[in-house]
């Protein structure tokens, strides 16, 4: 089997899966906000797991959130902070190749009456400076959205350039930053980042699914999405979960213990079909300066679900557009803004990688590619 679809998901690491064997012990097993000493017992290493993830990521363990995965993550910044700041404008900025996560959040501050105003990108998917600082100038920015590396492009986000821009001409405005396909690939710091909101999903760095995180920088303040008994500090009620913040810390210590060897690997993996598959009449749709771990490409000739399909057959695994949307049978919404041609966007299928593939596995793609043409194209 090949699996090129990590930015869909990606495959649990043993070292998860130990790690969730280990907290699943009776031990471990009591409500975290139970008063006696086995309760005491799960809230000390819950409480342990969030400070070690909150120093991964260079925050205070007081601004680190457990939450069910990054679209909950989005609902509960974007949401909770519009909610939250009703003084601070009427209007929040974005661009329309952000993740449904965040586009039907904004879908939603819509109907309730807030302004969105969209940032145009420009043909490598990066918002236009000029169009970011016009629609600032419009005034009333409470939020801004967007995402640093984008699900369908890997897409770079040139996020410092974008925040002294917003910082210039909007100081007060808030920046929430989707940082699901970047965590693990590239340094995500949040003392050095300079967003005030972030997500993050384990489901994405080989944890299981169920498990995401929400940084909120302290002093921000929002309203919280789910209310129930107050844990964690009235942001996210329910009860706090040592196995799903542990899978997820345990994640996030193996993509930063091997970034840089996993960054390597997977460059080499992406120059190399990008090398081969342009040979081939194929047009690689992603950035020249994206992340190496998605690399999205138009096969002439073949739909993208066909492509899908066929490559299915050899047990190779990508995907069409982004799986949230997948099922709706729609061309990329993100190609589209980004100016790619309906025909093209129409054969784009998306190779998304992680630390576990190989050369190997590359090099077979392209052979079984080139039978897929000899095999299947109508000439
Ligand atoms: N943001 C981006 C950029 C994503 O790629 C995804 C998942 O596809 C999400 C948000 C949502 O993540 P989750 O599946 O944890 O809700």
């Amino acid at each position: 089997m090949i699996y090129f679809d990590n930015s869909a998901t990606t495959f649990v690491s043993e070292g998860v899966r130990n790690r969730i064997q280990e907290l699943t012990a009776d031990e471990f097993s009591a409500n975290p906000g139970a008063l006696h000493k086995l309760g005491l017992k799960a809230f000390e290493i819950y409480d342990g797991i969030r400070k070690d993830t909150a120093s991964l990521l260079g925050a205070k363990p007081e601004e680190i959130f457990f939450t069910s995965c990054a679209t909950e993550s989005a609902n509960t910044a974007i949401k909770g902070y519009m909610s939250r700041n009703k003084r601070a404008g009427n209007a929040v900025i974005s661009t329309r190749t952000e993740h449904k996560a965040t586009l039907e959040c904004l879908d939603y501050l819509a109907k309730a009456g807030y302004e969105i105003r969209y940032v145009k990108v420009g043909p490598d998917g990066k918002p236009l400076i000029e169009s970011l600082e016009e629609e600032l100038g419009k005034g009333s920015v409470a939020l801004a959205c967007f995402t640093l590396v984008n699900n369908e492009t890997g897409s770079v986000l040139p996020f410092e350039s974008i925040r002294k821009t917003i910082k210039a001409v909007s100081p007060e405005t808030c920046i929430y930053l989707d940082c699901v396909q970047a965590l693990g690939k590239m340094q995500v710091n949040m003392s050095s980042l300079g967003a005030d909101m972030c997500s993050f999903s384990g489901h994405k760095i080989h944890s299981i699914k169920g498990n995401g995180v929400l940084y909120v920088r302290k002093g921000v303040r929002i309203d919280p999405l789910i209310l129930g008994g107050g844990q964690q500090d009235n942001m996210r009620s329910g009860t706090q979960s040592p196995v799903l913040a542990g899978a997820f810390l345990e994640a996030l210590k193996e993509v930063s213990e091997g970034i840089e060897e996993a960054r390597v690997k997977v460059a080499e993996i992406n120059s190399y079909l990008r090398r081969e598959l342009a040979a081939r009449d194929a047009l690689i749709l992603s950035p020249e300066d994206a992340l190496p771990y998605v690399l999205n490409v138009s096969f002439k000739g073949f739909e993208s679900e066909t492509m899908l399909h066929c490559l299915e057959i050899y047990d190779i695994y990508v995907s069409t557009v982004s799986a949230c949307s997948a099922k709706q049978k729609k061309v990329s919404y993100v190609l589209l803004e980004m100016g790619t041609d309906r025909k093209i966007a129409a054969n784009a299928v998306r190779l998304s990688f992680s630390r576990n593939n190989t050369m190997a596995e590359a090099e077979e793609f392209i052979r079984r590619v080139d039978e897929i043409y000899e095999q299947f194209l109508i000439k």
